[in-house]
């Protein structure tokens, strides 16, 4: 059985008040819910991670840099993120990718500085609207997915998020059937790259305009095992329902 995650991205929303949500959202959580991750803004996560942990939440980090240490103002490295006690770092998220030019191979370098640092990396890709419109859908996939994915990973160092750029903050999520083809063949590029056992335990997440109504149809899709969510994560009565669906 892969394991199950729902993980939610607040992005740059939220100060300390907003930690209150962890605690709501613990008290919502089922006995046997599966892994649960937050990913707060950088300054939150120390706190966070106090909140989170006899919970048995997972803490996340948005970003990390690919060096340890050095003269990159404003930038946080993983041993960084890891010292807080999070345990997980996104890397190449598309506003990543795009708002700060991130490239597959500057992504690539951050995941592996993710492990180094004890992280699991959730590495995102995914296509933009121009790509789906041209059906370039899956050689973007592709090309993502062998630019980015180091080699060595595991199920248990890297979960991979298909977030297409088109469904982010817009409320319009791709069918099932477009859910399925794409996570179907990212499962398949696993499989041959990883071979059959790694290749069939990574996890995948879908990410983009996850909510409480649709969440369990987009669950139904097969070799979906799990969501990053973003907008509907920054409140505990939206997420529970999501984790619930799972
Ligand atoms: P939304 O759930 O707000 O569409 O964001 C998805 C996302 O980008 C998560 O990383």
């Amino acid at each position: 059985m892969r394991r199950k995650m729902a993980a939610g991205n607040w992005k740059m929303n939220g100060t300390a008040a907003a930690l209150a949500e962890l605690g709501a959202l613990a008290e919502m959580l089922p006995d046997d819910a599966p892994d649960v991750v937050i990913c707060p803004p950088a300054p939150l996560l120390y706190r966070a991670c106090e909140i989170a942990r006899p919970h048995g939440i997972g803490i996340g980090a948005q970003d990390c840099h690919a060096e340890d240490k050095g003269a990159f103002t404003g930038d946080i490295s993983a041993p960084m993120i890891a010292d807080t006690g999070a345990r997980y770092v996104i890397v190449g998220h598309s506003e990543r990718r795009d708002a700060h030019e991130e490239t597959n191979s500057d992504v690539r370098a951050k995941a592996r500085a993710a492990w180094a640092a004890g992280l699991t990396a959730i590495l995102c890709i995914g296509e933009s609207l121009e790509d789906r419109e041209a059906a370039n859908t899956l050689d973007i996939i592709a090309g993502q997915l062998s630019g980015s994915l180091p080699d060595d990973s595991t199920a248990t160092n890297i979960v991979i998020a298909y977030e297409p750029i088109w469904a982010i903050g817009t409320g319009k999520v791709p069918t099932l059937e477009q859910i399925e083809e794409v996570h179907d063949f990212i499962r398949a590029k696993l499989i041959s790259r990883f071979g059959d056992t790694i290749g069939d335990a990574i996890p995948l997440l879908y990410g983009g305009s996850v909510k409480p109504d649709n969440a369990a149809t987009i669950f139904r899709a097969k070799n979906v095992d799990g969501a990053l969510v973003g907008g509907a994560s920054l409140k505990a009565a939206d997420f529970a329902p999501i984790v619930a669906a799972l």
